[in-house]
C-alpha cells in the first residue's frame, strides 16, 4: 500500500515477515515459506477504464511499463505477460490478477493498495490484484504534472507488493504540522510513503528493491557474485526486535536495509555487492511501525542510531562472520 502520509497498512496481515528488506511470509507447520508466485511469466490484466486525465490505454501502458522495469532487474528471475483488459474488478477474488482504477474517497491517505490471494499449504501467491485510488488527481505524463501523482511511480511501488515485497524503511521523513509525514529523501522505492505530486522518482528501482527481489526470485548467479551480512543486536545482553540495520557499501554507494525479525535480535541482508560495508543500526521511527510488522509485534524503538565500530566485509557467495553490534537505550 502507497500511502500519502503515514497511517495506512497493508490490507492482508501476514504472520511475521522472514527476511531482510521484508518479504511476506506465512508460517506452516512451524516453518516459515515465502509469499512469491512460482510460476513465470505472471499474467496480469487491465481493468478497462481510466480516471479524469487518463485513459484506460494511458493506465495501461503505465502499469505496462512498471512491470517491464521489474522485470529487467538483471539479477532476478520473473516476467509478466499482459493478457487483456477486463470489466473485472481489482480485489474480487475471481482467479485473475487485475490492475486498475477504482473510488475510494473513504480511504484520504491511500493511493493505491494490493491484495492478494494465497495458497496457504506453500505460500503460492495464485492471484493478486491492484487498485490505484481515482479519488486522487493522476497523471501519466512523460515528466509528471505537478498538479497531480504520477501514475507510473506508484504503480512500481505497488507491484513491488505484487511479488511478494513488504516495506523498506530506508526513507527520512518529518512530521507535518498538520499531520503526518513528509517524504525529505527516499532510498527505496518500497519506503511506504510516497513523494508528492509530480515526482516521477520512484520510476526508478533502488540498489534496495533490487536486493529485495532478486532475493526472492534470484537469477541463476544471483547468490555466488552476492555477499551477505548478518549479526544480532542487542542492549542490554537482550536481542532486539524490529530494528532497522542498513548495510551502506561506499564503493558502490549502495544502501541496502533489513531488520532485525526475532526476538534474539538475529538479522541477516543478503544480495549485497561483495566487499566492505558501514553498518548502522537504528530504530524504526520514520513511518508507522504498522507499515512494517503487525500491531501486535513488539517492535523496540528505544534505543539510539549506532554504527558498528568496523567496515564489515561482505564476501562473494557467502557470508562473513557475524557481528554483534551493542545499542544504547534512548
Ligand atoms: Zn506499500
Amino acid at each position: 500500500m502507497r500511502t500519502l502520509v503515514a497511517g495506512a497498512i497493508l490490507l492482508l496481515a501476514f504472520s511475521a515477515p522472514a527476511h531482510a528488506y521484508l518479504h511476506f511470509s506465512i508460517t506452516v507447520g512451524g516453518r516459515s515459506l515465502d509469499v512469491k508466485w512460482r510460476r513465470s511469466p505472471v499474467r496480469w490484466f487491465a481493468a478497462d477504464r481510466g480516471a479524469a486525465g487518463v485513459s484506460a490505454a494511458d493506465v495501461q501502458a503505465a502499469v505496462t511499463r512498471a512491470f517491464a522495469t521489474w522485470q529487467a532487474v538483471p539479477t532476478a528471475s520473473i516476467a509478466f505477460e499482459f493478457v487483456g483488459s477486463t470489466s473485472a474488478e481489482p480485489f474480487d477474488d475471481d482467479g485473475i490478477s487485475v490492475l486498475g482504477f477504482q473510488a475510494h474517497p473513504e480511504m484520504e491517505r491511500v493511493l493505491g493498495a494490493t491484495s492478494f490471494l494465497i495458497d496457504t499449504t506453500s505460500g503460492e501467491i495464485v492471484e493478486s490484484d491492484i487498485f490505484f485510488n481515482s479519488a486522487f488527481p493522476w497523471s501519466t505524463a512523460g515528466a509528471g504534472d505537478p498538479a497531480r501523482f504520477d501514475l507510473e511511480s506508484v504503480a512500481v511501488h505497488e507491484v513491488g507488493h505484487f511479488l511478494g515485497l513488504g516495506h523498506s524503511a530506508l526513507g527520512e521523513t518529518e512530521l507535518r504540522p498538520e499531520g503526518g509525514r513528509r517524504v525529505l529523501a527516499s532510498g527505496a522505492v518500497m519506503f511506504p510513503i510516497a513523494f508528492g505530486r509530480g515526482n516521477t522518482l520512484d520510476r526508478e528501482l533502488q540498489p534496495d528493491d533490487i536486493a529485495g527481489v532478486s532475493s526472492l526470485y534470484p537469477e541463476i548467479g544471483f547468490r555466488q557474485q552476492t555477499g551477505t551480512v548478518r549479526g544480532q543486536v542487542l542492549r542490554d545482553g537482550v536481542g532486539v526486535l524490529g530494528a532497522h540495520v542498513v548495510a551502506f557499501n561506499p564503493r558502490t554507494g549502495e544502501l541496502i536495509g533489513g531488520f532485525t525479525l526475532s526476538r534474539d535480535g538475529e538479522f541477516e541482508i543478503a544480495g549485497l555487492s561483495p566487499g566492505p560495508h558501514v553498518i548502522r543500526v537504528e530504530p524504526l521511527d520514520d513511518a508507522e511501525l504498522e507499515s512494517f510488522f503487525s500491531a501486535r509485534t513488539p517492535v523496540d524503538v528505544a534505543f539510539r542510531v549506532t554504527f558498528h565500530h568496523r567496515l564489515v566485509v561482505a564476501p562473494r557467495g557467502g557470508a562473513g562472520e557475524r557481528l554483534t553490534v551493542a545499542v544504547q537505550p534512548k
